[in-house]
């Protein structure tokens, strides 16, 4: 019987691997497939804006205050009816985020009081400098979407005097 036994286990082995060869593959063929991140996955940030273009940011720098990683940097200009970036009286003229820094906690998300900063689903990074690293504002916002107006805009005087509108996205 103990002659037999490493020939039951060499058997049990090959049935184990013939078995797995008809299986379905699990593997990911990435990057030309990619699997769907979890729903609250925090991954690149991407500034919003509203429906009709304009920039959910007002400069106020909440966001950089409440990072425990300094890696946030914002200096706002005034908003002019005539070149308007963002409802209210600022926005965001210089826009920097360090994601060699970055730890991911979306601290700056909880701190936005328009929902401008969102931690999106972006994980391909990767830097060859550690200047790449800074993300601009241009890098970050969103593109404008069909339909909705590119900034600055000009809009009418007196439309969009609140930083934070009543309406959450306000159209034309
Ligand atoms: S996710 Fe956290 S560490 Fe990264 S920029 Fe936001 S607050 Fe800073
Ligand atoms: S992203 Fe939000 S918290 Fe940061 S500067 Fe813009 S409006 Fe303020």
């Amino acid at each position: 019987m103990r002659v037999l036994e490493p020939l039951i286990e060499l058997g049990r082995g090959l049935w184990t691997t013939l078995r797995s060869m008809f299986e379905k593959p699990v593997t990911t063929q990435y990057p030309e497939q990619k699997r769907p991140v979890k729903p609250r996955f925090r991954g690149r940030h991407v500034l919003k804006r509203y429906e009709n273009g304009l920039e959910k940011c007002i400069g106020c720098a909440l966001c950089a205050a409440a990072c425990p990683a300094d890696a946030i940097f914002v200096e706002a200009a005034e908003n002019t009816d005539a070149i308007r970036y963002s409802p209210g009286e600022r926005y965001a003229s210089t826009y920097e985020i360090n994601l060699l820094r970055c730890i991911y906690c979306g601290f700056c998300e909880d701190a936005c009081p328009t929902e401008a900063i969102v931690l999106g689903d972006q994980y391909e990074l990767s830097f060859t400098d550690r200047r790449q690293a800074i993300y601009p504002k241009e890098m970050l916002i969103e593109p404008v979407a069909a339909g909705a107006s590119p900034t600055p805009q000009k809009t009418k005087p007196g439309e969009f005097t609140r930083s934070v509108p009543e309406m959450q996205d306000p159209k034309d």
